[in-house]
């Protein structure tokens, strides 16, 4: 079977890390088909997938991010890519409204996340 410089990718959403958007190359060349080779398991857009899409009618996320380990300037890139730790908290945007202030409460409500640094919250362990 020849070479069809025909490529699928799976990318991974920017929120939660599942699968997210898929892609295929609509021109039919080598370059192409590798840059979307590229792309698959890797967040390249900001778009959620359809879990974080429904999530986000109702709540905020917060993504917990350690600023110390972080590039120091990741938040000026197209997609924001800071040391996360892991943890992700969904809060109800009611909730959100009366607990974050300042500019991280209009980032929040429009872009339904935020990031927050380690140490804000604490589990009881
Ligand atoms: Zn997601």
């Amino acid at each position: 079977m020849g070479k069809t410089n025909l490529e699928v990718a799976l990318a991974k959403c920017f929120y939660c890390g599942g699968d997210g958007e898929i892609y295929l190359n609509t021109k039919l060349t080598p370059l192409h088909a590798a840059h979307v080779k590229d792309m698959h398991g890797k967040v390249c857009s900001m778009t959620p997938c359809n879990a974080c899409k429904d999530k986000m009618q109702d709540y905020v996320l917060l993504i917990e991010i350690d600023n110390s380990l972080s590039e120091p300037d990741w938040h000026q890139h197209n997609l924001p890519d800071p040391y996360r730790t892991g943890r992700l908290l969904w809060m109800k945007e009611e909730a959100f409204k009366c607990t974050i202030t300042g500019p991280c409460l209009e980032f929040g409500l429009k872009h339904r996340f935020t990031f927050i640094n380690v140490g804000i919250i604490k589990e009881n362990k």
